[in-house]
């Protein structure tokens, strides 16, 4: 299942494929791939990542190479799609190991597909790289013309894109690596100046919200590192049984501010706010507090 309720295995047959399943779902080993070959009509293998979920316990998975050399054996092409398509070291981002499309192509795979708008932090798009043969391949195929990107998308990927030449650069300059890279001491110390800004308006402010500071866990890529915890700072506002109203409040401020809520409290987590718009939550905050004091 990928993001808005989509099933890879539904894509799949919606695109006139017929799916062969193969081993099963912990425990899968290339003597299943190569049954499903020798049995005819295999026309490609497909690798999907579990980009939002783990297995864990008894597991055994194929290897990408493992697939590639059974896949030249028969004549039948690798697909590998990697989902979050991670353009970097995720050690450089203190993330866990996680595939690389460049890495796939290395590995053999035909054709590696990812997303622009995951890790790779540009524009919603499908991206599709591997062989000149099968990229022609599937640039040719009828579809294509209902699916292709549009001038915008292309400029946003490619701007995007560029900025990869230099990893340190991309680190800075794209909002969804520079928000997984910031350290939590920065923004915990973030969190505490939005909450002096509040209090700075008028005094009581910051008690009529009981805020405070607190350590909370940032989860990476709307879940695409199920693992992946990293710490970070937030505001947290005990609304109690005013929970829904207050979001609601905040998401009418112009701009909007949207809180994460667990029971009675707010969360508004720093790593995901822009620092620039630091400003902007702390007067969203004076708001709340100056209507329900
Ligand atoms: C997210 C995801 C997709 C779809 O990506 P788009 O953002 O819709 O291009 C496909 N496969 C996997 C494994 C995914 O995680």
């Amino acid at each position: 299942m990928i993001g808005g309720g989509f099933r890879i295995p539904e894509v799949v047959e919606a695109a006139g494929a017929r799916l062969v399943t193969v081993g099963t779902t912990n425990r899968t080993r290339p003597a299943d791939y190569a049954r499903a070959i020798e049995r005819g009509d295999v026309a490609a293998i497909l690798k999907v990542h579990r980009s939002n979920f783990s297995i864990s316990g008894f597991t055994e998975e194929t290897k990408l190479a493992e697939l590639v050399e059974l896949g030249g054996a028969h004549g039948v092409p690798v697909i590998h799609d990697l989902g979050s398509g991670l353009l970097m070291d995720s050690a450089a981002l203190g993330l866990p190991y996680e595939p690389t499309p460049a890495e796939s192509i290395a590995a053999g795979a035909d054709l590696v597909a990812f997303s622009g708008d995951k890790l790779v932090g540009g524009p919603q798009a499908g991206v599709l790289a591997g062989t000149r043969k099968c990229v022609a391949r599937a640039r040719g195929h009828p579809l294509c013309r209902a699916l292709r990107s549009d001038k915008v998308t292309l400029a946003g990927l490619e701007a995007t894109l560029s900025l990869y030449r230099d990893p340190e650069r991309a680190r800075e300059r794209i909002p969804a690596l520079r928000m997984i890279g910031t350290p939590h001491g920065r923004l915990e110390r973030r969190a505490e100046a939005v909450l002096a800004a509040v209090g700075s308006r008028g005094a009581g402010l910051r008690r009529a919200l009981r805020a405070e500071v607190v350590a909370t866990d940032s989860l990476v890529g709307g879940g695409t590192f199920p693992d992946a915890r990293i710490p970070s700072a937030a505001i947290s506002l005990g609304a109690g049984d005013k929970a829904e109203e207050w979001l609601a409040r905040l998401r009418a401020h112009k701009p909007p501010v949207v809180a994460r809520r667990r029971r009675g409290r707010l969360f508004l987590d720093l790593r995901t706010i822009a620092p620039e718009e630091d400003s902007v939550v702390a007067a969203a905050l004076a708001a709340l507090a100056a209507s329900v004091s």
